[in-house]
């Protein structure tokens, strides 16, 4: 088993967390924090042909379409205004060109990117939605580890949302951004923040935890200083404001207290507002 840091390989950590996959399996995990960089990861870490078995739920929802019922129709509406918010946030200030969306899904991103004329790339794991995405879009939809196949400085804009988290070899990952990226390109990361006051809030039951699919845990300092350490300079931080309702949502789901919608409302209001004063929100977008 490999309990070195996903980062900078140090096997010294101590653990801060002790929690399960309370989404699918209910089996036990913790969260190590890095001595040597200060990185949070997720322990054990799944075997990468082992890794499959924990996102066979008909409930992950970023591959899912058109379901049935009230929270997925609002979950929906939501995705769409938040679609538009990120592709403005991702792309302003540049003009279109070659974009890389990395675990792009059903092709969501690259669909609305499309649109607006960029020439896109995916990379996307799953078979399911790599199949659903190729009918809906023109872009090429490539295997993580073709990316190696790739010219360097391929891309003007590079794109993970709430993917880096969910990276398996997070140091080749940072290092094919850096490779691939123009000189003068544009990197955009979005992950949770377990810094957020929603984190703090529901600790161990917070739903962006999401272990073991979640590997790594990041806040501004880590994952500035990963970044930075490659070269790449963070110009500014976003933030996903809807993210602090879901989580909230899906984190009262996990205490199974009663009115899970308006408790995880309530919230997830609370932590922006926090958000607002300590820049902390419950998801934070990167720009670099
Ligand atoms: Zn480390």
């Amino acid at each position: 088993m490999n309990n070195k840091c996903p980062w900078c390989g140090s096997d010294k950590a101590q653990i801060n967390l002790w929690l399960k996959d309370e989404f699918l399996t209910k089996e036990d995990f913790h969260i190590c924090e890095c001595l040597s960089c200060g990185l949070l990861y997720t322990m054990p870490r799944p075997n990468k042909d082992k890794i499959g078995e924990y996102y066979k739920s008909e409930e992950y929802y970023s591959h899912q379409e058109n379901k049935k019922g009230f929270i997925p129709k609002v979950y929906e509406a939501v995705k769409k205004v938040n679609l538009k918010h990120k592709y403005k946030l991702a792309t302003k200030g540049i003009k279109e060109g070659r974009l890389l969306d990395i675990g792009c899904g059903v092709g969501d991103f690259l669909h609305t990117a499309e649109e607006h004329g960029w020439s896109c790339t995916g990379v996307e794991p799953s078979e399911e939605a790599k199949n659903i995405a190729r009918k809906r879009i023109k872009a090429d939809i490539i295997a993580s580890e073709d990316l190696e196949k790739l010219p360097d400085a391929s891309f003007d804009l590079i794109t993970m949302w709430h993917v880096l988290e969910h990276v398996d070899d997070l140091k080749w990952q940072v290092e094919q951004l850096q490779r691939l990226v123009k000189p003068q390109g544009r990197i955009v990361i979005a992950v949770p923040n377990y810094k957020s006051y929603d984190a703090q809030f529901y600790k161990e039951l917070w739903a962006a935890y999401d272990v073991p699919r979640h590997l790594s845990h990041f806040n501004k300092t880590t994952l500035t200083k990963i970044f930075k350490s490659k070269g790449m300079v963070l110009k500014k931080t976003e933030k996903l404001i809807w993210d602090a309702y879901y989580i909230s949502y899906m984190s009262e789901q996990y205490k199974h207290h009663s009115l899970p919608l308006i408790k995880g409302a309530f919230r997830g209001f609370v932590s922006n507002l926090k958000a607002r004063r300590s820049g902390e929100w419950s998801s934070m977008v990167y720009v670099f």
